[in-house]
């Protein structure tokens, strides 16, 4: 099964950029996975082809139209393919149902899953990415990746066409593409046969909620530094223990939110964690 790959940007010549190269390349033109970037603009009413407007309320900054959004979804993925039933995602609460929650909502607003390939659009304000995610997507049928510039989106898109909200990170972004090849390269990798047999990236950070252990290469000694020396003992066993030691402990002092929400490196993910 191809994975399939369409992203809706105001810059379409972004794409492949990066993940035509190396690995992700590769698999590219093996037909691993295909790659549709869509100009949002071609989906503007007017002449001026205009995407985005003014906030309402005020501020600075323009905002992504939902109409013009929605045209461009609905292309990619008719509203026809779309299953409305009523049932929590697997990995996701919709804005919409965060909003009924806050009892913010409209009676429109509700949790849906949709069959099809899933919309996730780029925002600082979504759930922040995780790797169990990205391995859910990659033995998906693909994503749609909605770009936002500006300020953002109308928010009234996400509940409209079951969006997910996905964030990459506390951090502001210009627009939402780098935050896109990002998430399509954690997925690319971990597509069947892409990265070989050498790695099945199950021992990778964050695949057992754990950091990985530090690596080193030759020389042994370098700029007068050694590597620990159990790693050139040869005892495998011995190698394992020292791992797991380093893992565990690089968890509990570099990522404490890590190291308790998987409980303490049980790999228990806590309840609602995925
Ligand atoms: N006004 C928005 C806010 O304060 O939350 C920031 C908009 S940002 C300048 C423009 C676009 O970049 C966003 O619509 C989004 O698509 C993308 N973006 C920025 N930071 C991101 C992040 N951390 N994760 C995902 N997308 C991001």
């Amino acid at each position: 099964m191809t994975f399939a790959a369409t992203i809706l940007t105001l810059y379409p010549d972004m794409f492949p950029g990066p993940l035509g190269l190396s690995l992700a390349g590769r698999a590219l033109e093996r037909g691993d996975w295909s790659c549709e970037a869509v100009q949002i603009r071609d989906f503007a009413t007017d002449k001026h082809r205009t995407v985005d407007d003014t906030p309402a309320g005020g501020g600075a900054g323009m905002v992504l139209k939902a109409d013009v959004l929605a045209a461009a979804l609905d292309s990619v993925q008719p509203p026809a393919s779309v299953r409305p039933e009523l049932v929590e995602g697997p990995s996701f609460t919709s804005s919409a149902a965060q909003q009924e929650k806050s009892g913010a909502s409209t009676s429109s607003a509700r949790t849906e899953t949709y069959v099809g390939r899933p919309i996730l659009a780029m925002t600082p304000r979504g759930k922040p990415i995780t790797q169990a995610r990205i391995r859910e997507l990659a033995a998906g049928p693909g994503a749609i990746i909605l770009c936002g510039r500006f300020e953002g989106f109308d928010e009234r898109i996400f509940a409209a066409r079951g969006v997910e909200e996905v964030s990459v990170g506390d951090i502001v972004l210009s627009g939402g593409e780098p935050a896109a090849l990002m998430i399509l390269d954690a997925c690319i990798r971990l597509l069947p046969g892409v990265m070989g047999a050498a790695s099945s990236g199950h021992e990778e950070s964050f695949e057992n909620g754990l950091l990985e252990y530090p690596q080193y290469t030759r020389p042994y000694e370098w700029e007068g530094r050694t590597i620990p020396e159990v790693l050139r003992s040869g005892d495998h066993a011995k190698i394992a223990a020292w791992r797991k030691a380093r893992s565990e402990e690089d968890t509990r002092l570099r990522r404490p939110d890590l190291w308790d929400r998987h409980g303490g490196g049980r790999g228990q993910p806590a309840s609602g964690e995925q």
